[in-house]
């Protein structure tokens, strides 16, 4: 079934401006989201809406998701991130082929000008967007992932393969999760994020008091994992490790004051958590958008 829902579309473009440590400033237009992080541009790019069945939940705790998500049904989103340092435009995840594109070129940025692509993981929600009509979408870029995860996504445990994508843009770059060395440019680091895959990866910007963690798939179901992140997601490859590090990475995004960036959050899947009993609390970053939502009821991967 499918379901459309009219948002209120507001035409000019919004300045918000977060009262947070840093210079960290949020401009939105419709379905992108444009933060200050120091001297770096951070982009969070909606590809497309979505809204997740609590049957992806994996517990057998049904009074938790009464409480926490009594609809059964959480608003959802998939989003990629854009950085920008100078002349350098990275993209972090390529989405799943919605309207990614199109928000690209609303904040200047052309296909041939990505040299970068970090991927957070090998699922087909997050690799999607690589590949058009058997083509290179991004002719000039190279893919940079890390070596267990690429290791996965060879493998023939991933049923989203996308044998086409490493065939079109060669084998990838490999990135080291260690928090040190450089993923593209010093102020961009990659961190281990196993769990979901088997080597999930995200990515930790720094700069001038600004700082912002791209945790990717560390959560998809907000109602529910905040409070509950021993909860777990039917795709997590590791139910058990994806629950360690889910709870471990939170609570350091709350001890650090992290901005998160989750790729499954609704717009503008970024926001704050701070420590909420034994579980956590989000407020996602202000934001103003328009756009026509469309929900197959499918969920994120
Ligand atoms: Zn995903």
């Amino acid at each position: 079934m499918k379901l459309h829902f009219q948002c209120v579309t507001l035409a000019s473009v919004m300045l918000l401006v977060l009262s947070m440590s840093g210079d960290l400033r949020a401009e939105s237009d419709e379905g992108i989201c444009h933060f200050k992080v120091g001297a770096l541009d951070f982009y969070s790019i909606q590809d497309d809406v979505g809204e997740m069945n609590d049957g992806a939940l994996v517990t057998d705790d049904k009074d938790a998701l009464a409480r926490l998500a009594p609809t059964g049904r959480t608003p959802s989103g998939y989003a990629v991130f854009v950085v920008k340092k100078g002349s350098d435009t990275v993209l972090i995840d390529t989405g799943k082929g919605g309207k990614l594109l199109r928000r690209l070129q609303k904040i200047g940025v052309k296909p041939e000008d990505v040299k970068n692509i970090l991927l957070t993981h090998s699922h087909g929600d997050h690799v999607g967007g690589l590949v058009k009509d058997d083509r290179k979408v991004f002719p000039n870029a190279t893919l940079r992932i890390a070596a267990a995860e690429l290791a996965f996504w060879k493998s023939a445990r991933n049923g989203n393969l996308c044998e086409q994508c490493i065939k079109l843009y060669g084998e990838p770059e490999i990135l080291v999760p260690d928090e040190k060395t450089a993923a593209v440019f010093p102020e961009l680091v990659s961190v281990p994020l196993p769990g979901h895959t088997p080597g999930q990866t995200g990515f930790l910007l720094a700069s001038e008091g600004g700082n912002l963690l791209v945790v990717a798939d560390l959560l998809h179901n907000g109602a529910v994992q905040f409070a509950r992140p021993d909860i777990g997601f039917r795709a997590d490859n590791d139910l058990k490790l994806a629950a360690e590090v889910r709870r471990k990475t939170l609570r350091r995004a709350a001890d650090e004051r992290l901005l998160i960036a989750v790729s499954h959050l609704p717009f503008p899947s970024v926001g704050r958590v701070v420590v909420d009993g034994d579980g956590f609390r989000y407020t996602p970053s202000p934001f103003s958008s328009g756009a026509v939502l469309q929900t197959d009821g499918k969920s994120p991967e």
